[in-house]
């Protein structure tokens, strides 16, 4: 099938750069785009009807699809809890545990259905997921969220996450949320082998995941080296997102987070590591050097007073790095375009000469009265996601690239003025809109801004009936 979305506005990468152009033509042919031209160049091919659909974009703004490198798509059903609404990292984490390990494969699907629904409904496109929840007894397998991606119809990375070091063993969780070492590798093999797609334009891969230093063994990192090595799949991990965890680190590996890592091998251009607040410039020149990528969440490291990740220094060292939303019980808002902004904000806090905390960065840039652009949290959120996912092919519309796209209207009134000037700033700055349309490889999964496959209501209620159980 050929399709035209016709006369448009779309916001791309080119040459490394943010482009926005008026008046173009988007052509997709089946999965993948076929072109990216001035309307005028179509207008022999749509005069003798060679489309099979076309889309009149006069009153739209297209951009690639957004790609979020970090979730934890269960975590939809404790959002906002009580009890850990106003905690810190190993607080708010002690006082989840109890309920989830009465998670069953029911309620991880209508949560990931829930998740995944709101990240499509505002334009994103690909998302990796970091789910490490099999409590002991439970019915829990990744199939849940697997089942998910694929009645919403998005492109993931599964990550098959683990945790395996209990309370008894100086662990964080308790010993009935933990896997023994041989179950989590015969787990991953078998994830693996059923499921995972090495090849490009992949709609499903499977990524190697224990949860942090701080509740698995340090042998497990070894084994998922070696794993992921064997099916080329990458490795995930969080890393450095608190003091707590330095702490933790210090007193029972006498070392820091990222030299735990490093001593197992995982640093290197198949690592992707969550968060990455507290690391020092040398560490970030190591992961700089060795090309391991970083997921960037704001947002949660705001909404757990972790801290603010050195974005800009990480940047300039030449780290690859994306934007993620992270787990929806400690950023209660899956909306990739909200995170753009509020990663920008958060570094151009950073730039304040008046803050003496960042007074040394501050010298630079700001005081040149430049700061954090508009187009790099753009580019964050499309195209930085999918080189952290290792996937070129995402988060750009040229030639060959996946046909992963969202289209917003102009006559939204959170666009309304700002589009007319900066459609790209209109995005950015401005409230985040609800996405029009949403492609994945090609196929409509948001249409008049609702989803294609699934009343999102059903799927609401879905979650607050499993909520609702668990309290
Ligand atoms: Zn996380």
């Amino acid at each position: 099938m050929t399709l035209l979305i016709h006369d448009t506005t779309v916001i791309t990468l080119r040459g490394g750069g943010v482009l926005t152009l008026r008046r173009h033509s988007l052509e997709i042919d089946g999965t993948r785009v076929a072109s990216l031209a001035p309307a005028g160049a179509f207008e022999p091919r749509v005069r003798a009807g060679e489309f099979s659909r076309i889309i009149d974009g006069r009153r739209r703004v297209v951009i690639p699809g957004l790609v979020n490198t970090h979730h934890h798509l269960y975590q939809s059903i404790t959002r906002c809890l009580p009890e850990v609404q106003n905690r810190t990292l190993f607080g708010w984490l002690s006082g989840l545990y109890p309920r989830w390990r009465r998670l069953d494969h029911r309620a991880v699907r209508a949560a990931a259905a829930v998740s995944l629904a709101e990240l499509a409904l505002n334009g994103c496109t690909t998302t990796s997921d970091h789910f490490y929840m099999f409590p002991a007894g439970s019915d829990v397998r990744m199939e849940a969220v697997l089942e998910a991606a694929e009645l919403i119809g998005m492109r993931v990375h599964l990550c098959r996450g683990s945790m395996t070091l209990g309370t008894s063993a100086g662990g964080l969780p308790p010993d009935d949320c933990v896997e023994r070492d041989a179950d989590v590798i015969s787990d991953c093999q078998r994830c693996l082998d059923r499921f995972h797609d090495p090849r490009p334009h992949a709609r499903v891969r499977i990524d190697l995941a224990p949860c942090s230093p701080f509740n698995v063994s340090a042998g497990l990192f070894a084994e998922m080296l070696q794993l992921a090595r064997t099916h080329g799949a990458l490795l995930h991990t969080h890393l450095a997102e608190t003091v707590d965890e330095d702490a933790f680190c210090a007193q029972r590996y006498g070392c820091r987070p990222l030299e735990v890592l490093a001593e197992r091998g995982w640093l290197g251009p198949n690592v992707y590591l969550a968060h990455c607040v507290r690391l020092r410039g040398d560490e970030i020149a190591t992961l700089a050097a060795s090309g391991t990528a970083v997921a960037h969440c704001p947002t949660s490291n705001m909404r757990l007073a972790s801290g603010a990740a050195p974005l800009r220094d990480m940047l300039r060292a030449g780290v690859r790095v994306g934007l993620a939303v992270d787990g929806s019980s400690s950023n209660d808002c899956g909306n990739l375009l909200a995170e753009a902004r509020q990663a920008l904000l958060v570094a151009r806090l950073g730039q304040s000469p008046g803050n003496a905390a960042t007074r040394e960065n501050a010298r630079d840039d700001a005081s040149r009265g430049v700061l954090f652009p508009v187009e790099r949290a753009m580019f964050l959120a499309t195209a930085g996601g999918g080189a952290v996912l290792n996937r070129p092919e995402l988060g750009r519309l040229d030639a060959g690239a996946a046909a992963d796209f969202a289209v917003y209207r102009t006559d939204d009134v959170a666009l309304a003025g700002g589009v007319v000037h900066d459609p790209l700033a209109a995005l950015v700055l401005g409230a985040p809109p609800r996405a029009d349309q949403v492609f994945v490889a090609g196929r409509e999964i948001v249409r008049n801004g609702r989803l294609t496959s699934v009343e999102e209501e059903s799927l609401a209620e879905q979650l607050n009936a499993a909520a609702a159980a668990l309290t």
